[in-house]
């Protein structure tokens, strides 16, 4: 029977191997390959190889086809010492990745030449258990956890679509969220309102999200504006600096000043709107899709588009769409899955279904097409003939 150093040796005969020194040289040139890590946990938390991915030896199998769809990228599997990973690299070439190399040295001998390394920030304990749910999924892990911690997301309105939106954001552990608003809490608000609480009548509705919020989670720090977004004061807000906009806006001169401001600032913006039975969610990303705009060149006249205060609203309604837009805002956060950017979801609550379709850039856009005619702020209130209010 062959013992682990005759094991070892079998192996090593069946995999390649490149040297620290030249896959050093591929990192600093154009063609770097993808570094995988299969060390244990503690050893990677004292350093890694620069854009290494992580995943334990224990798990490889069993992730690496989310971590890497494409079975033809160029890999270096490194360990410590290379021993490990030399099982890893074959293991690999069995689930058919074509392009795997062993580091031969491993990272003891990548840190002996005095190459770069990485030192990643690590999570709490506290966090650890809090966002365990998140770091067993291959697309989220640590790396996408951390980047949930360090995001910054503005939420236009703490009405129905931004209180389910910022809660599970809040929850995820989305670092920062700003959140505009003018209005106080009222009854009518909380049959579907669900950040706030009977006990916050007449409070800001800011500040009653922002108890909540932070009481659900401490590592989110809320940044209140209490004031209504207009062309006065969005350039102030938007140049705080945000990764994701979330419009949870219910009236048309919000939504196009938030489109054309957003347009100026290049933040993408999650789109969503209910009414009665019916919601619409959409991702509009300045430069890569349609803005609002190039949707609704015009706004429809007042009385053919009713608000929530005047033409009601099925109380889980923003629930589902609020969701929708907290889960394309994470997306977007991680860089994971397909966005909404180019497609419109039309939702029925009555029917229980969802409608998709498609929707394009327009080059005549005023506001981002080719020539664009709008490039400062105008009145929005009159552009829409309607009445600035938040009550979504
Ligand atoms: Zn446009």
């Amino acid at each position: 029977m062959a013992g682990y150093r005759d094991l070892l040796a079998r192996v090593k005969d069946e995999i390649d191997e490149i040297s620290t020194i030249d896959a050093h040289e591929r990192l600093e040139g154009g063609d770097a390959p993808l570094f995988v890590d299969v060390r244990e946990p503690d050893e990677w938390e004292e350093g890694h190889i620069p854009g290494a991915i992580y995943t334990g030896r224990g798990r490889l199998e069993q992730r690496i086809e989310g971590l890497v769809p494409d079975k033809t990228r160029p890999l270096v599997v490194y360990c410590s010492a290379g021993s490990r990973s030399a099982f890893a690299a074959k293991a690999l070439g069995e689930l058919g990745y074509d392009n795997v190399v062993n580091l031969a040295g491993g990272f003891s001998e990548w840190k002996r030449n005095g190459f770069e390394i990485t030192i990643p920030r690590v999570l709490t304990p506290e966090q650890r258990a809090r966002y365990s749910r998140h770091l067993l999924i291959p697309e989220v892990g640590e790396e996408g956890q951390q980047r949930l911690l360090d995001a910054r997301v503005l939420l236009i309105g703490a009405g129905g679509l931004g209180s389910p939106a910022s809660l599970y954001l809040a929850a995820a552990g989305v670092g920062t969220l700003g959140i505009v608003d003018a209005d106080v809490v009222d009854e009518s608000n909380l049959q579907r309102q669900i950040v706030h609480t009977t006990d916050r009548l007449g409070e800001a509705k800011v500040l009653s999200a922002k108890r909540t919020l932070e009481a659900l989670n401490p590592d989110v720090d809320v940044r209140p504006f209490e004031e209504r977004l207009t062309s006065e004061n969005v350039d102030r807000i938007l140049g705080e600096g945000w990764d994701v906009i979330v419009d949870g806006a219910d009236n048309f001169p919000t939504r196009y000043l938030l489109n054309d401001a957003s347009v100026w600032h290049n933040v993408p913006v999650v789109h969503g709107s209910i009414y009665r039975f019916e919601g619409q969610i959409t991702v509009f990303s300045p430069g890569v899709g349609p803005c609002y705009r190039c949707l609704f060149p015009q706004p429809p006249p007042p009385e053919l588009a009713p608000s929530c205060a005047e033409g009601g609203v099925l109380g889980v309604l923003p629930g589902i769409i609020g969701s929708l837009q907290a889960n394309e805002t994470l997306k977007l956060i991680l860089g994971r899955g397909d966005s909404l950017i180019g497609r419109l979801l039309l939702f029925d609550a009555l029917g229980t279904t969802l409608d998709e379709v498609s929707v394009r850039r327009d080059p005549e856009c005023p506001v981002c097409g080719e020539h664009p005619t709008i490039t400062e702020y105008i009145d929005y209130v009159e552009f829409c003939n309607a009445p600035a209010v938040y009550d979504a």
